[in-house]
């Protein structure tokens, strides 16, 4: 299929692209990547009167280390994040998780900012950056705003995002010391979007773990927290009896959707596999 007929108008700087998003209002669209807009254009999912493409914002690419904070602009593609040396040292949970964002083609064009900006629930990104608790540093006609992850991802395909505004960068809190940080997901094949999948952060010691944060991403409409299931672990010593403890109070809290293949069950027994590999990785 082809897309429907929209004028294409390329920004030259951001009040640029604030001024045409007032002016033309939800009927236009900020292009970045184009990975996922250009599809639903082309399978007729969506059909905006404009396309506004900030490819050529410069000040919106690049990965900067600003003091104790990683700073990755809106525009930084998936490849960039995957092979940048900052991020290896600074974020190595981001590290993990590119190579599982679908196939090589794809992100050498994807953005960082267009898979947040997009908000689907089986993105890796997303599930990255709330674990990593990150900021989004959003701009508009009214000016700069930053919005903890937590409160960014909305629902599916929703985010905190004024239909005036543009996602700038993320700004991400370096590895801290003895921090450990594990990403790992479950698909049908490898490039295809994950069926069940986590992104996990700790400090280990004295066998147990602390500051754990365990986000799950396919499991509902957005990247999902399990705060019992982290409290549970984060009691004692990382024992059999507390992952087993910890896999009943994970059951007993996650209610992820169902989709085309898998069913609310296989889902919970695939998010509890996961657990069990994260802390396995973050204690050792
Ligand atoms: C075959 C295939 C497999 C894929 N597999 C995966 C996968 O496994 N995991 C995964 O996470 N993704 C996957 N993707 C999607 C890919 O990661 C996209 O690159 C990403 O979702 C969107 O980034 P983009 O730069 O291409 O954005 P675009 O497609 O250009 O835009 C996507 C949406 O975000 C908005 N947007 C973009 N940038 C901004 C901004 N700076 N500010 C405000 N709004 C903005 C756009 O208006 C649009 O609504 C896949 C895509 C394809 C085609």
């Amino acid at each position: 299929m082809k897309s429907p007929a929209f004028d294409y108008r390329r920004a030259e700087s951001t009040e640029q692209v604030f001024e045409w998003l007032t002016r033309e209002g939800d009927s236009a669209r900020v292009l970045a990547g184009g990975q996922t807009l250009l599809a639903t254009l082309n399978l007729r999912l969506s059909a905006p009167a404009l396309l506004i493409d900030i490819g050529g914002l410069d000040a919106l690419r690049g990965i900067t280390l600003q003091g104790n904070v990683l700073r990755i602009g809106a525009l930084a593609r998936h490849v960039d994040v995957e092979e940048s040396a900052l991020v290896a040292r600074h974020a190595p949970l981001l590290a993990q998780a590119a190579p599982h964002i679908g196939h090589r083609a794809i992100r050498n064009l994807g953005t960082f900012g267009g898979a947040l900006a997009y908000a689907d629930p089986a993105a890796e990104w997303p599930a990255c950056v709330l674990a990593l608790g990150g900021t989004l540093v959003l701009g508009g006609p009214r000016g700069e705003r930053r919005v903890a992850a937590q409160d960014f991802f909305q629902g599916i395909y929703s985010t905190a995002l004024a239909a005036d505004e543009l996602l700038l960068a993320c700004e991400l809190p370096c590895l801290a010391a003895g921090e450990h940080q594990h990403f790992s997901e479950l698909a049908r094949r490898h490039g295809d979007y994950a069926v069940a999948g986590l992104a996990a952060c700790a400090r280990p010691g004295n066998g147990g773990l602390q500051d754990l944060r365990l986000v799950f991403l396919s499991l509902g409409d957005r990247p999902l927290r399990a705060p019992r299931t982290e409290a549970l672990l984060q009691a004692g010593p990382v024992t059999d009896e507390r992952l087993a403890a910890a896999e009943a109070a994970l059951r007993e809290e996650i209610e992820p959707f169902a989709d085309l293949t898998h069913s609310v069950a296989a889902k919970r027994q695939l998010a509890a596999t996961l657990m069990r590999r994260a802390v396995r990785a973050l204690v050792a």
